[in-house]
């Protein structure tokens, strides 16, 4: 097991990779089934209607493949029609075992050779190049290495670590149970890094999540305007609970103070459990 953490987290290792600046969660079916359909037909069409050598090819590619406002959550901000999956192999396409895990871009320079394609997707190759989320500067080490760890497939993957306030949060709890917060030994201990997965795994299809939820904390309040989303104790007016921070970040909507009570208990059986094994 690997004790460094990667300078950036876009492609941390060679099982999983997130795409979510890209546009990957920026739909109005989101969930890990409809997004890795569209994904791959998309990466198929790709490869037979587009090629990164030719502008023209890109430029068709785009307008026929990029999500219109119908289709997005944040129906002002672009999704790129050349994220796809970068371990595709079209060669292999028919006999593959199992489907392609990697998301990424299909235009990068180091996925073809050097060839460049990223001028004509929905920025251009220099903010493609620069742009750190702010995963990058909120996330302490020890926390990448347990979301690197725990999670282990792209769609969790980029829920996980795109939601930094979520893992602050779930160390927090652990520390209110256990008097101190989890150091970087205790939390890459296997047991540690099992019960943190399950918490993890409550992102990948929260039961509890708004519309606009698999945004986390942030809701969609325009074209391109985000608000924070209201803790759902708030909006039915009863007291918070210490986990209703890690409901929002899953971008909870409770509709009755019952349906409240069950997504806290899901929460709180998780948290304890991640608590008995960083005892
Ligand atoms: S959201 Fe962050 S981690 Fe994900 S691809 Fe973009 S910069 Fe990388
Ligand atoms: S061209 Fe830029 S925005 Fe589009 S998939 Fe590639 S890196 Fe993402």
């Amino acid at each position: 097991m690997s004790d460094t953490v990667p300078q950036t987290l876009c492609h941390p290792d060679g099982r999983k990779s997130c795409g979510a600046c890209c546009g990957l969660y920026n739909h109005v079916v989101h969930d890990e089934e409809a997004t890795w359909a569209r994904l791959l037909r998309r990466t198929r069409a790709f490869y037979q209607e587009a090629s990164v050598g030719d502008e023209q090819s890109l430029t068709k590619f785009r307008e026929k493949w990029e999500d219109g406002p119908e289709d997005k959550l944040l129906t002002g901000l672009r999704s790129c029609p050349f994220l796809g999956f970068v371990d595709f192999d079209p060669a292999e396409d028919e006999t593959r075992q199992g489907r392609p895990k990697q998301v990424g871009c299909l235009v990068h320079p180091l996925q073809n050779d050097g060839v460049d394609g990223r001028d004509c997707g929905i920025y251009d190759r220099f903010i493609c190049e620069d742009y750190l989320c702010a995963a990058h500067d909120v996330l302490r080490r020890a926390e990448i290495r347990l979301v690197l760890d725990a999670v282990d497939d792209s769609y969790l993957y980029g829920l996980a670590v795109t939601n930094p306030k979520f893992v602050r949060k779930l160390l927090e709890l652990v520390a209110d149970r256990t008097g101190a917060l989890p150091g970087g030994t205790v939390l890459r201990r296997p047991e540690v890094i099992a019960a943190a997965g399950r918490c993890f795994e409550l992102m990948r299809d929260w039961p509890y999540r708004a519309e606009d939820g698999i945004f986390g904390q942030v809701e969609v309040a325009g074209e391109l305007d985000t608000a924070r989303r209201k803790m759902p104790a708030e909006l039915l007016g009863v007291e918070e609970a210490p986990e209703d921070v890690l409901l929002v970040c899953m971008g909870t909507q409770c509709d009755t103070v019952e349906e409240l009570k069950e997504a806290r208990q899901i929460v709180v059986e998780v948290v304890d459990r991640l608590a008995d094994a960083a005892q």
